[in-house]
């Protein structure tokens, strides 16, 4: 099975798409967290990366389009992957349809994550994650059960991401408006775009897109 998971920054893409790769035992591809690991690896493409990303504006769609065909053809892809964070941009969009042909694959759905903007605000200047094991906190809506100490393994080092900071959301929404909301009429022209209430309880998001995925 291959899904793209479409939303913006804050609709809770990731973390629907790590319960997915879970139930469907089909593998989460986000671009953001490629990124970042270049980022962290200090490698030229993580320094290339780096700028754009923490002024919230949207990397090349040349070294997206590469990094994403290449992580495609990996065994771990074999069995099916959910895109989240890509594509992002019409060119991407037109690039990933090209791919797809090339390597004799099909898209299965495509599924748009409907939320209010405002709310992504505060969703996202709120979230942390533990440095140890990535398990997500939030300020407001998630915080450990024991403060400073993670629920998961006991981790008491936390960190944010760079961009998560109100200004470069704000940048970040903007992207999504302009070059990635077009996209949604791209796949729904397909007939392939499926909608769900992005606003609703984590769990019960879940069940939309299982519903929709039967
Ligand atoms: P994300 O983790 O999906 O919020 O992505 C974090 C940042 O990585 C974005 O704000 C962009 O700067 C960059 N990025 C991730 N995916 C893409 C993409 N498909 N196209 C361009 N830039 C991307």
């Amino acid at each position: 099975m291959k899904l793209i998971l479409l939303g913006p920054p804050g609709a809770g893409k990731g973390t629907q798409a790590k319960r997915l790769q879970e139930s469907y035992s089909i593998i989460q591809l986000s671009t953001g967290d490629m990124l970042r690991a270049e980022v962290d690896s200090g490698s030229a493409l993580g320094a290339q990366a780096k700028e754009v990303m923490e002024s919230g504006e949207l990397v090349s769609d040349e070294l997206i389009i590469k990094m994403i065909s290449s992580r495609i053809d990996k065994d771990d892809c074999k069995a099916g992957f959910i895109l989240d964070g890509f594509p992002r941009t019409t060119p991407q969009a037109e690039a990933l349809d090209v791919m797809f042909d090339e390597k004799g694959l099909k898209l299965d759905c495509v599924i748009e994550m409907q939320v209010d903007d405002e709310a992504m605000v505060e969703r996202i200047t709120g979230r942390y994650t533990c440095s140890a094991c990535g398990r997500g906190y939030h300020d407001s809506f998630k915080k450990p059960d024991v403060e400073g100490v993670c629920n998961k393994c006991g981790g008491t080092e936390f960190s944010r991401r760079a961009d998560d900071n109100a200004e470069t959301v704000r940048s970040r929404l903007q992207a999504y408006n302009e070059q990635t909301a077009p996209i949604i009429s791209y796949y729904g022209n397909k007939g392939i775009l499926k909608s769900i209430d992005g606003m609703a309880a984590i769990d019960d998001v879940t069940k939309q897109m299982k519903d929709l995925i039967g």
